[in-house]
């Protein structure tokens, strides 16, 4: 990205490996904005009185249209961020399988129920449905430009509603892409419009009147700015932020399968993946064996071929700092070290027995760097786990205590014996808590997330004694407290 003037008409994407310029986009002011939503809102009416079983069609259109396209836009992600073709490929698979989950499952999910209306209510019949909010704003980030807003697009569109997403300033070409498929298959209905710009845009979007939601994906620092300008207006918000995931490994872990887990979580998208791994704490009887195989793994591993660049040049610099800061504070660097840093790639760096207060474990670092430090027992593991401001992911490697562990751990999700896995899984709610974040992307929480619960009583017959009424009688009450004393009050 150049053109940093927030006051220019436009900007320029790069591709991060080489510098080259590889679009050109507008930079959308406040009215802009408040265009595309004004546009969304229509279309939003039409969208939601389609109905579940009329929206099925034209989302599964779109999605057979993603996945035919599936190289195509592979490639636009690759020239934006970097990464691998492959990689891209699989953002793609997943994204496409949400949009499938998503549109079929709506119904399901959102539809109208009925509820018991229970003994105060016998004379009623009580349903709960789902409408859509409206319009709902998408703010996304850059290192997974597709798979990431889609768990918010892909379920808002199949709850009814409309979306005005803002791509990343480093990924509009991906977001513009990305929309482009859908109007292909929808060319009349705004139903998925693309703002770009830098920050204001976003900030417009919180601001537009008309947003029923904003779903947010990116830092904890944007998501409380996100937050602040949503509360002017009471606009609800979704806010996915980053993690600092810790993996643990017990004692009778399968301790191949744990590094090479380890690795990849680790380093695979050279370290850009909210979910990914930063933090590994082994249980000691098996450090050694653990920590030499994650070493030989990453050790073999070189940026630019494994994995691409660093997508946003400032996170190089954070990146160093926590190298650096690991072994200073008396980390052992196993793989790579400052000198790892070569401007925008950063290859693989291992740093075991960091002190738990260097801000290598404290802070996102959002790089290729794994600290793996050894713990007593998987107690202590919990608790260092644990002891961190976010709570995203983790992941945990153990035959006999896996799901046992993940209950204890303080976060969104949990992958036993594998990393990232639940992420790749529809029905599986996404998301975080503290730091990290609330409200959920996909599964049936993430559909419900894009909905407002309605609640309908409809009086089936009267009471013969009214009870919300300025002709009840003293002695109905009575009655009525009697038997309250009688079913409740043992
Ligand atoms: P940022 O917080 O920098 O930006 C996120 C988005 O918000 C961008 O589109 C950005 O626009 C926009 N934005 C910036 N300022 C404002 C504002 N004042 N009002 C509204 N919108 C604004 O995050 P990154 O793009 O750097 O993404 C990396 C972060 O995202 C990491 O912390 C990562 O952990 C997290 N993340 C979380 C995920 C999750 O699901 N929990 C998934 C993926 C990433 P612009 O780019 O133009 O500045």
């Amino acid at each position: 990205m150049t053109a940093t003037d927030a006051a220019a008409r436009t900007f320029e994407s790069q591709d991060p490996r080489t510098g080259e310029v590889v679009g050109t986009h507008p930079v959308h002011d406040a009215a802009a904005v408040q265009a595309a939503v004004d546009r969304a809102t229509d279309a939003a009416a039409w969208w939601a009185g389609l109905g579940f079983d009329g929206r099925l069609p034209k989302l599964a259109a779109w999605r057979s249209l993603l996945a035919k396209r599936i190289d195509d836009l592979a490639g636009v992600i690759v020239t934006e961020t970097g990464k691998p073709l492959d990689d891209a490929r699989l953002e793609l698979i997943l994204a496409v399988d949400h949009l499938d989950w998503a549109a079929r499952n709506a119904k399901r999910v959102l539809g109208k129920r009925t509820v018991r209306p229970g003994l105060l209510g016998a004379n009623q019949a009580a349903t709960v449905s789902y409408p859509p909010v409206g319009v709902v704003g998408v703010i996304g980030p850059w290192n997974y430009p597709v798979f990431t807003p889609m768990g918010s697009i892909a379920y808002a569109l199949a709850a009814g509603n409309t979306v005005v997403f803002k791509p990343s300033e480093l990924t509009p070409g991906v977001g513009r892409a990305l929309a482009d498929t859908l109007a292909e298959v929808l060319p009349d209905a705004p139903l998925l419009q693309v703002v770009t710009g830098f920050g204001g845009t976003g900030a417009a979007l919180c601001r537009a009147r008309g947003v029923g939601k904003i779903a947010f994906t990116g830092s904890t620092a944007t998501g409380k700015r996100v937050m602040a300008a949503c509360a002017e207006n009471l606009v609800p918000v979704l806010i996915e932020c980053g993690g600092k995931d810790a993996m643990i490994v017990d004692t009778d872990a399968d301790l191949v399968a744990a590094a090479d887990a380890a690795v990849w979580g680790g380093m695979s998208n050279a370290g850009q993946t909210c979910v990914g791994v930063e933090r590994i704490y082994v249980v000691d009887e098996v450090a050694d064996a653990f920590t030499t195989e994650v070493a030989k793994r990453a050790g073999a591993l070189r940026a630019g071929d494994s994995f691409g660049p660093m997508t946003l040049p400032a996170q190089t610099a954070i990146v160093e700092r926590h190298v650096r800061d690991a072994i200073a504070a008396g980390g052992t660097a196993l793989v790579g070290g400052p000198d790892s840093v070569r401007d925008r790639f950063v290859d693989p760096v291992v740093v075991a027995d960091v002190p738990e207060d260097s801000v290598a474990v404290t802070e996102e670092t959002f790089g290729p760097l794994l600290v793996v430090n050894r713990v007593p027992d998987v107690d202590e593991a919990v608790r260092r786990a644990n002891g961190t401001a976010y709570g995203l992911g983790a992941s945990v490697f153990a035959k006999a205590r896996g799901e046992e562990i993940a209950d204890r751990l303080r976060c969104g999700m949990v992958a036993v014996n594998g990393v990232i896995s639940f992420a790749g899984i529809p029905a599986l709610p996404f998301g975080g808590v503290g730091d990290s974040g609330f409200g959920r992307i996909h599964g049936d929480d993430g559909l419900r997330e894009f909905a407002r619960p309605r609640a309908v009583a409809r009086q089936r017959f009267a009471l013969p004694v009214p009870l919300t009424s300025f002709r009840r009688p003293a002695s109905a009450m009575k009655g009525l407290v009697r038997m309250t004393r009688l079913r409740l009050g043992r």
